[in-house]
């Protein structure tokens, strides 16, 4: 069957945070005919294998720990109570559907053509869209955007495939008993942390002494020590060699830590290493796009890649944050940009807050002291504080968590370029203080708002 032909002004490839956000703005705002094709569930990573599932794990494993703490407050409640994983799991993946139906219905309304399939490009400007069916639509336009995403990282060494991803972290019908997670990053840390407070055995391996090694020194210190604290069983310094199948469920890890070569039996194997651009069967040889060494897409600040019409955004781009806020953003801007008008819209990669819904919460915006040091030399200054929250006046000292922010302050104003928090109530707390440092705001300034008391965020306006 020959294929269909379609022409458009805008075809975005990916329907995920940053396409369908550019999508919807370029067709719904300012009436170019679009076309956005996802191959997968519309929503992309963050909807359907990201940010939605993770945070509704996560508050599942808060409402855990507030169980547990609930007794210092006098509570009797039953600790013995097994937490329903599979009836919790059926309850997510729902939801999760119920997203993936508004989101088709959000491209209804905003007149973007959907289709559902796999695109390849065949030309600079156009592309060849493979249907569920097997049929062929081919597509040109005017302009192309790629959004396309990622996926989890691979690692090479024997057995491998016996472990999951965070894509099969979501796909889990049970809890596992216990886990080894390898890794170090965002996915590492949240996963480990949510399954360790959900009540799993939890053994986290890291290839050096702290994780979160992308974080100011503070975070990296205190995070790892608190995992430690809570009885997280961290392996400091390792590495796996091979994973052997013990055919009831269990798998053998063989590993190296700091205490030397050891095996390990686990149900579970969570492999968490990173991430790598989606770009293997988009025929990007037929259009000229330069990439790195990675695979990421090269583009400037306004999402432009080195070929004219043809634009890029999100994880599949080099640019540092791979964040569903930032490719929505991005996304916005070069619709604003390519269809509305706006000559100079583009977003701004600086001074971006990002949370990591660790137990407890990491809030970071700005720079890192290092960072800091390096670009500021000796004008720059330094606050911390460290308390415990109001929340843990009731608990065993052995119970108390504890909360550490810092403020990372330049110049003879002290203009505060960085801010790094940890303890309850820190993802919440950021957003705000975010809106303050991309204003460029002073320590004077933030001593100026009078303190919320008693709360722990009023730390942060009155620090000596
Ligand atoms: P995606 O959302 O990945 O969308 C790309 C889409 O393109 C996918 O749906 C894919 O199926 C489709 N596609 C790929 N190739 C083709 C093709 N050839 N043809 C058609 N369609 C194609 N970020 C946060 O801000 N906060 C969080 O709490 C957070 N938690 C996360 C937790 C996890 C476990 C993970 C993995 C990520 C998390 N992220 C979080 C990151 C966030 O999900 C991503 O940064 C974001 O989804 C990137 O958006 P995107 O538009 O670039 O790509
Ligand atoms: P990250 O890039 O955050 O971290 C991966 C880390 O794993 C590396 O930095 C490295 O740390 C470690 N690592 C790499 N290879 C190995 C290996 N072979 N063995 C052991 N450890 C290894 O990737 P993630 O997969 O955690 O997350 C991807 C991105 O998704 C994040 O960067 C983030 O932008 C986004 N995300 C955002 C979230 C949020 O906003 N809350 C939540 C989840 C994801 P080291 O060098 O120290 O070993």
């Amino acid at each position: 069957m020959a294929p269909i032909q379609k022409e458009c002004d805008y075809l975005v490839i990916g329907g995920g945070s940053g396409g369908l956000a550019s999508a919807r703005r370029a067709s719904g705002m300012y009436g170019a005919k679009t076309i956005a094709i996802e191959s997968s569930r519309l929503g992309g990573t963050c909807v359907n294998v990201g940010c939605v599932p993770k945070k509704v794990t996560w508050n599942a494993a808060n409402i855990a720990e507030t169980i547990r703490d609930s007794k210092a407050y006098g509570f009797s409640v039953d600790q013995t109570a097994p937490f329903d994983w599979p009836t919790f799991k059926q309850k997510r993946d729902a939801y999760v559907k119920r997203l993936n139906g508004i989101y088709e219905k959000n491209l209804v309304n905003d007149k973007v053509e959907y289709i559902h399939g796999h695109a390849t490009f065949t030309s600079p400007n156009s592309v060849s869209v493979t249907l569920d069916d097997g049929s062929k639509t081919d597509i040109s336009a005017k302009k192309i955007l790629v959004a396309v995403g990622g996926h989890p990282s691979k690692i090479d060494l024997p057995g491998a495939e016996l472990g999951i991803n965070s894509d099969g972290f979501f796909d889990l019908e049970k809890q596992p008993k216990k886990v080894a997670v390898v890794g170090a990053g965002y996915i590492a840390v949240e996963m480990a942390g949510m399954l360790h407070a959900l009540g799993t055995e939890t053994h986290l391996f890291i290839r050096h002494e702290k994780f979160l090694r992308t974080f100011d020194p503070m975070i990296q210190d205190k995070v790892t020590a608190e995992y430690e604290r809570q009885g997280i069983h961290l392996h400091k310094n390792s590495s796996q060699s091979k994973i052997e199948d013990l055919g009831n469920g269990m798998k053998k890890v063989y590993y190296k830590d700091q205490n030397g070569e050891g095996t390990m039996e686990v149900d579970t194997i969570l492999w968490a290493i990173g991430r790598a651009p989606e770009i293997e069967k988009l025929g990007l040889d037929k259009t000229g796009i330069k990439q790195n060494e990675k695979g990421h897409i090269l583009v400037d600040e306004y999402q432009n890649t080195n070929v004219e019409h043809i634009y890029a955004l999100g994880d599949v781009c080099d640019r540092g944050f791979e964040l569903t806020p930032v490719a929505i953003a991005a996304g916005r801007r070069l619709s604003d940009r390519l269809f509305g008008g706006q000559k100079d819209a583009h977003l701004e990669y600086s001074n971006i807050p990002s949370v990591v819904f660790a137990h407890p919460e990491v809030g970071s915006v700005g720079m890192t002291e290092p960072e800091a040091r390096e670009k500021f030399g000796n004008t720059v200054k330094i606050y911390n504080s460290a308390f415990t929250a109001m929340f843990y006046a009731m608990m065993d000292p052995d119970d108390k968590a504890p909360t550490h922010y810092k403020l990372i302050c330049e110049g003879p104003n002290e203009r505060v370029v960085g801010l790094h928090i940890m303890g309850l109530g820190s993802s919440e707390m950021l957003q705000g203080f975010g809106v303050a440092v991309k204003m460029g705001a002073t320590k004077k300034d933030f001593d100026s708002c009078v303190a919320i008391h008693p709360t722990s965020a009023e730390e942060l306006v009155t620090m000596k």
